[in-house]
């Protein structure tokens, strides 16, 4: 096992990471910027490295900076969490030719990922069934195009290839309106991601979002550890993730999950990742992989029982997987819930000071949050706060538990979404369960 790494991160997931180390007896350099020396991580740390000021552009995606900082520490690895430079194929190059290891698959393999069309091609190769579409860079040939979408039929949507974050992307209901949206969407994706090439997919109007978490080691195994459903959604941003999803067949689970570890065999895949998809009438669409750790994989770690972040270490140290797939076993229901620092109503992010935070227990609750009393939320990044996850024996008593944690945990002094958690938590839709990604949007009348 590494001696020392690097959590090149901040919040929550950088707490959850440091456990993990604590767990493993790694040793934590942990690189903050100006604006985060109270962060509850760098606290608990082994040693700190303020890497620049408080804007992510100059700390935390500060390339030479978060290296140097491995640097000086005599660091082994670093660890991206989620966000940030997690997913940026050159980070983790440099990282390697720095002489360190990234805590993540090796930069090719984020790269092929990281393009969305040849992503779907590496899935169409490994039998992952795709959304229906072109799968080739869009030309500027306005006729070819105008067949494709008939061909496709509309509704279609025109997505960047380097798009990322729910944006990047362009409905078109009707053929008058094709031309125009394709441009305007390419010369977005200039600007935005640096790419303007997009591509077209059928459009797929009620369809939930269910994702497969996988993991695969450098000796050629990979399994996969069941799906979540992640369709409670505002402005294409997760709010509300559970596992598993309401009304999946072992049969799919295991259709869909086997290919999925297959796909990372195929590919030379390392560490954690995800296949997303689109479900809809009982069938799966894959739209995209993420090559990192989740916000959502605690509700992963609640039905399998296993420890993502600590088997995404041990990986990158060379070992195998601790577990073969006949050893997952999906036990009882978990469900997440974000907090977020925000007006519950207009959803404006709200930083500020806490006065008091209170932690809700009992059986099945977990709390992963970096707040404490006193800390201050700074306005400069994601307003997320922190998660609490309840696992129950059935999905019913995960959202019980659920409704009483919420009814428990308190945080003065600043703005949270909670009463919009427990609204959905006492939603009759969505106990029935398998509502798809606009019903939250539907029930906050913005859709
Ligand atoms: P990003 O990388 O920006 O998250 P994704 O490809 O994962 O982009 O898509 C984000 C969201 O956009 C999906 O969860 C879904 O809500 C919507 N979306 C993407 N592709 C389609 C499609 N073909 N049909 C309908 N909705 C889609």
């Amino acid at each position: 096992m590494f001696d020392k790494i690097v959590i090149a991160n901040r919040g929550e997931i950088a707490l959850r990471i440091l456990r993990a180390c604590r767990e493993l007896g790694v040793k934590v350099v942990a690189v903050h910027s100006e604006a985060d020396r109270d962060l509850k991580h760098v606290r608990l740390a082994d040693e700190s490295v303020c890497i620049g000021p408080a804007a992510s552009a100059d700390s935390y995606l500060n390339i030479p900076a978060i290296i140097s900082a491995a640097e000086v520490t005599d660091a082994e690895a670093i660890h991206p969490g989620y966000g940030f430079l997690s997913e940026n194929a050159d980070f983790a190059e440099k990282v390697k030719q720095s002489g360190f290891v990234f805590i993540g698959p090796n930069a090719d393999t984020i790269r092929m990922m990281g393009d969305k069309i040849s992503a779907k091609n590496a899935m169409i190769a490994a039998g992952i069934p795709c959304v229906p579409g072109n799968n080739d860079p869009l030309s500027d040939d306005n006729k070819k195009n105008l067949k494709l979408a008939q061909k496709i039929g509309y509704p279609v949507i025109i997505k960047a290839a380097g798009g990322g974050g729910g944006r990047g992307m362009r409905t078109v209901h009707t053929e008058a309106a094709l031309i125009n949206a394709i441009a305007m969407t390419k010369a977005e994706a200039g600007s935005a991601f640096g790419n303007p090439t997009v591509y077209m997919e059928k459009f797929l109007e009620d369809p939930r979002h269910i994702e497969f978490q996988v993991m695969a080691d450098a000796h050629g195994n990979a399994i996969h550890l069941g799906e979540r459903d992640c369709s409670m959604q505002r402005r294409h941003q997760k709010v509300v993730e559970e596992a598993p999803a309401p009304g999946i067949t072992e049969e799919q689970r295991r259709f869909i999950g086997e290919r999925c570890a297959k796909a990372c065999v195929d590919i030379g895949y390392l560490g954690a990742g995800t296949f997303e998809f689109l479900y809809e009438r009982g069938e799966f669409y894959f739209i995209e992989m993420n090559t990192r750790v989740q916000v959502e994989h605690p509700v992963t770690e609640m039905v399998t029982g296993f420890d993502i972040v600590k088997e995404q270490l041990r990986i990158a140290c060379g070992e195998r997987l601790s577990l073969s797939q006949d050893q997952v076993k999906i036990q009882g229901h978990a469900i997440e819930c974000r907090l977020n620092a925000e007006d519950p109503q207009s959803f404006m992010p709200c930083p500020g000071t806490i006065d008091q935070f209170h932690m809700p227990g009992g059986p099945g609750i977990r709390c992963e949050t970096h707040i404490y009393n006193g800390y201050k939320v700074p306005p400069y990044y994601d307003s997320m706060i922190g998660k609490l996850i309840a696992h129950g024996e059935t999905r019913k008593s995960a959202i019980a538990r659920m409704n009483t944690a919420l009814s428990e945990i308190i945080i003065d002094g600043i703005k949270t979404n909670i009463p919009l958690q427990q609204d959905i938590m006492n939603d009759s839709a969505f106990a029935a369960g398998g509502q798809n990604i606009h019903y939250l949007e539907k029930k906050l009348g913005i859709y």
